[in-house]
């Protein structure tokens, strides 16, 4: 996910966080500086960074059920709407999804229950009206917090956690991507709801609007992906027609081949045809700004490029391309480990859209796409 930045790593899943959340930080600071002072400005940072750890042991209650079921995530971003766990596949089974679901506002289950013990009960909602008093209910307000972010998460729309159990169950019934179809759907309709109480009401609204319509959209098209991958290997989407350098090339003559031709990425592939990495157009900036066109290419390039063999089908080359954060392509190889084809965001769009066309129904019904595929 663009504009956000590592902050740590936990076994093995990088945790980054949003820019919108520093964001988020800055405004509780001001607003809450400005009503009482220094000693609030801490105190409303305080409680926000105690929210935000709820959401990512939340957030790692997926990542240790999905773990159970041999998937990695390797990535949580924190958003000021919560957390995104991004996981290298989703369960196949609809029973394992709706564990892998409910693993995260368990853990909200958890905390809430463990802070009604510490306070001997549960505290009266209306601390969360009591922003004023430094100090005094910031657990009770923690508890409120968890209780809401379960709720909020088992909203049965997209993004949200119930909108995953849902797609599961009617997936049951209808298949992937008809479930998450539906779900997808329910989510943007939620989204302009919000929004549209957001304008009347709580301009926050607007902001969570914004941010469930934007899950919801990419659910979506991932699951129409998923279904147009279905039953294809990676041979049949894959691009074999690119220019690619020499490791002894240098970022002066990748800039040269930039211009030449319509490719923006560019293997590196060695005398034996084998990949040592990818230089991407960022990347020939970069180098252009900090060490000049003689840099060689091999020390400008990306070498965690994510590799599959031709043969496998093309939803695990899709599993490969998620698994690496930010990779622009997925190498695939022969049995000898050469090089014999890309496979590129770029490329996966219009493989996406060729299909839907040659569905006859135009793009955007992921249901009959993955069908007529199917069938
Ligand atoms: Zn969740």
């Amino acid at each position: 996910m663009g504009w956000s930045f590592p902050i740590g790593v936990v076994r093995g899943t990088v945790i980054r966080i949003h820019l919108t959340f520093l964001l988020l930080l800055a405004w509780i600071a001001v607003t809450h500086g400005l009503r009482g002072g220094t000693d609030a400005a801490v105190e409303g940072v305080v409680f926000i960074s105690l929210v935000f750890l709820c959401v990512l042991l939340h957030e790692f209650g997926h990542v240790t059920a999905a773990r159970r079921y041999g998937i990695q995530t390797p990535d949580i971003t924190l958003l000021p709407i919560g957390g995104v766990a991004r996981m290298e596949r989703i369960p196949e089974e609809p029973g394992r999804e709706i564990a892998v679901a409910l693993a995260g506002p368990a853990v909200n289950v958890v905390i809430a229950l463990l802070l009604a013990l510490v306070l001997g009960g549960v505290p009266a909602p209306e601390v969360m009206a009591e922003v004023e008093k430094p100090g005094v209910g910031l657990l009770q307000r923690l508890f409120w917090v968890n209780v809401f972010l379960v709720v909020f998460n088992m909203i049965p729309a997209f993004p949200m956690d119930g909108g995953r159990v849902l797609r599961a169950i009617l997936a049951y019934r209808m298949g992937h991507a008809r479930g998450t179809e539906i779900a997808a759907r329910i989510g943007q309709a939620l989204a302009f709801g919000l929004g549209l109480l957001g304008l009347f009401g709580n301009p926050l609204l607007i902001f969570i609007a914004f941010f469930v319509y934007l899950g919801a959209a990419s659910e979506a098209a991932e699951a129409q992906l998923r279904a147009a991958a279905h039953g294809l290997i990676t041979a049949d989407a894959m691009e074999t027609r690119y220019e690619s350098l020499s490791p002894m090339a240098t970022v002066g003559d990748a800039v040269e081949a930039l211009i030449r031709t319509p490719q923006t990425d560019f293997p590196v592939v060695d005398g034996a045809g084998r990949l040592r990495g990818v230089l991407t157009r960022d990347d020939m900036v970069r180098a252009l700004r900090e060490t000049g066109p003689e840099t060689p290419v091999v020390e400008a390039m990306r070498r965690d490029i994510p590799a599959v063999n031709v043969r496998v089908p093309l939803q695990a080359a899709l599993a490969a391309l998620r698994s690496v954060p930010g990779a622009p392509a997925v190498a695939v190889e022969d049995v000898a480990g050469r090089l014999v084809g890309l496979l590129t965001h770029q490329n996966l769009a219009e493989f996406m859209m060729v299909n839907a066309l040659r569905s006859g129904r135009g793009p955007g019904t992921a249901a009959s796409v993955g069908n007529a595929l199917r069938g």
